[in-house]
């Protein structure tokens, strides 16, 4: 029998155009939660799923879906329900990968913040799936703009956020106006009481899939994470290969084309290393890993899948730069260090989104996870320096550097320079194009936002139509006043503290109790953003949103025009754009762009 842990894709009896969709995007394997949940769906039970960010959630629930999706009927068929405009977006768009085998699928993110025309337009050209929050779902309800007699599945996607936002209510209205028969899923991280009342009176004998690990992991091995934006994971990557002593290394990506790609850059910037995926011939991935026992390379950027039972003593770091999509697989990577006693380095990157699943592993490993910084430009100096002097004070101790001396006392005959300035000289030709000591602008700025075409897809705002047209710009809000009834305010956590609208939207309806349809336009700058907030706020709701935080920082909530309007440099002239976050500018890319482009000579620095 196969188990959920030897699954592929075909075992799980989906449509051969999905299975190329899921080629082309390079997934290797099902997830466990994918593995459990697709077969349930596919027969057409209701489900229940707990599962958080990151362990393939969407995937679950949008493959059998769109399995059974009639694109010759143009009404929606499919409704997903998200708490936020971020999660709505994503999801839309990984169901566009998804139906990428299909002219005729169409996906429509619906969310508040953009404009109804657009929306009512595209859902009356028609579309099959729509994805969104559901203030906006229910608006379009109540215009009669979004037709929902011919929908036949309905998915809650974070169900638990939904309720923390206080969409509840909403979310009960929109189940009721669903037609009977229907299919549907409820996913969530945790089952609070509302969210167990919801299960059972609208899904039907729902089939409960939780993926749940009984692991422990070593204690030899230093379990360490990394908090980071998506779009800096590789500049984060670099500077801990810098700065952290190691032998061998495998770093764990999700897809096989991310091995490819991940490999690439990294042999760019110097570092011995190659792919390992499944797409590999075995013979040659036996090879590889030969390779790497024999120190011919040093690094593997692998899948799960191929790095199973891995064993290589001197793989001295696991690096997750994807998260591993539960406990369980967390472990087993892991365990490719700390061998035959040794001791092992894992360090593991997440996104803010994602630290839910990072206590969901210290939960069932029963070990704390501690939280690494990334390494500063001064600590990689630090690091380089020491080194160079250390292979300085070795290669004194080497008898060969007798023969190299008649060569010193010709140059030194030669030159009036003082032996030091020769040796400096000497210094420089060894550093050759890359300096031995960075200064601050030489590396990308891990706190600055993402250049727009690298940015994740889950931080990406939507700025393109479904069709990849840019969609027409919003009337810019400029020195436009809040809404009457609503007040403007500052809050002290912008872009350089990775806020995004969600978070705020989530933090201030939960901590003041303000349901987040009534809180309005949210505009995010470098270091603060403005809020839109119901007039009149009592002092007490004031007071707790001061001391609230989010993305670590004190919100210090103050009246808007307490304050001097916004600088705008490097952005033009453009206004505050309601709830979406204002276009990067080029002034906010790294000042020497991508190491890549200039050739870095990095190489891990053996010891
Ligand atoms: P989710 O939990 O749905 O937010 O998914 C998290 C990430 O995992 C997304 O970037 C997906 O593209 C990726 N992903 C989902 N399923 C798979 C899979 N079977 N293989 C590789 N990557 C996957």
């Amino acid at each position: 029998m196969t188990t959920t842990v030897d699954m592929t894709f075909k075992d799980l009896n989906l449509p051969e155009p999905i299975l190329q969709a899921l080629e082309k995007v390079g997934y290797e394997k099902p997830s466990p939660i994918q593995a459990e949940s697709i077969p349930l769906l596919l027969k057409g039970h209701d489900l229940l799923g707990q599962a958080q960010t990151g362990t393939g959630k969407t995937a679950a629930f949008a493959l059998p879906m769109l399995a059974n999706i009639d694109p010759e009927q143009s009404k929606p068929q499919l409704l997903v329900l998200a708490p936020t405009r971020e999660l709505a977006i994503q999801v839309a768009e990984a169901f566009q990968v998804y139906a990428s085998f299909s002219q005729k699928i169409r996906v429509l993110p619906v969310y508040g913040g953009q404009s109804y025309d657009n929306q009512i337009r595209q859902l009356k050209r028609g579309v099959q799936v729509v994805v969104g929050t559901p203030g906006r779902i229910i608006d379009h309800i109540k215009r009669k703009t979004l037709d929902l007699s011919e929908l036949k599945y309905l998915v809650l996607d974070e169900a638990d956020e939904m309720l923390r936002m206080g969409f509840i209510d909403d979310v009960e209205l929109i189940l009721s106006h669903a037609p009977e028969e229907r299919q549907t899923a409820l996913f969530s991280a945790t089952m609070p009481g509302p969210i167990k009342k919801i299960t059972q009176r609208y899904l039907k004998d729902p089939k409960h899939v939780k993926i749940a690990s009984k692991v422990s992991t070593a204690s030899t091995i230093r379990q360490r994470y990394c908090q980071i934006a998506p779009h800096h994971k590789l500049e984060a990557l670099t500077r801990i290969m810098e700065v952290e002593v190691f032998d061998g290394m495998i770093i764990f990506v999700r897809t096989k084309t991310a091995t490819v790609e991940l490999a690439d850059k990294l042999s760019a910037r110097g570092y011995d290393v190659e792919p390992l995926n499944g797409d590999i011939p075995q013979a040659a991935r036996e090879r590889t890993v030969e390779k790497l026992k024999q120190g011919q390379i040093d690094i593997l950027v692998a899948t799960d899948v191929v790095a199973r039972g891995l064993d290589v003593e001197r793989v001295s770091h696991v690096i997750n730069y994807d998260i591993p999509y539960d406990s369980e697989s967390y472990v087993h990577r892991i365990g490719r260090t700390g061998r035959a006693g040794r001791q092992g380095d894992a360090i593991l990157f997440i996104s803010h989104r994602e630290k839910r699943l990072l206590f969901s592993i210290e939960k069932t490993t029963k070990q704390p996870i501690e939280a690494m910084p990334i390494p500063s430009i001064s600590e990689i100096n630090e690091t380089r320096l020491s080194r160079f002097k250390q292979s300085v004070a070795e290669a004194t101790q080497d008898d060969s550097i007798e023969s190299l001396m008649p060569i010193v006392e010709m140059i030194k005959a030669e030159n009036e320079a003082s032996p030091e300035v020769l040796m400096a000289a000497l210094l420089k030709i060894a550093q050759g194009d890359e300096p031995l000591i960075l200064k601050e602008t030489d590396r990308p700025d891990i706190n600055s936002k993402p250049p727009r075409d690298s940015r994740d897809s889950r931080e990406r705002g939507s700025r393109d139509g479904r069709d990849g047209r840019e969609r027409k710009p919003k009337v810019p809000r400029g020195n436009r006043k809040p809404e009457e009834g609503m007040q403007r305010f500052r809050i002290e956590v912008g872009h350089v503290h990775g806020a995004k609208p969600g978070n705020i939207v989530g933090a201030i309806a939960n901590e003041a109790n303000i349901n987040s349809k009534h809180i309005g336009a949210i505009e995010i700058y470098d270091n603060f953003s403005t809020v839109d907030l119901p007039d009149g706020m009592p002092k007490e709701t004031r007071d707790t949103l001061a001391g609230t935080r989010v993305a670590g920082q004190r919100l210090n909530i103050r009246e808007w025009s307490d304050t001097p309007p916004p600088k705008r440099e490097g952005r033009g002239d453009r206004a505050p754009r309601g709830d979406r976050p204002p276009r990067e500018s080029r002034d906010d890319r790294p000042a020497r762009g991508n190491r890549e482009e200039r050739g870095g000579r990095d190489r891990k620095r053996k010891n």
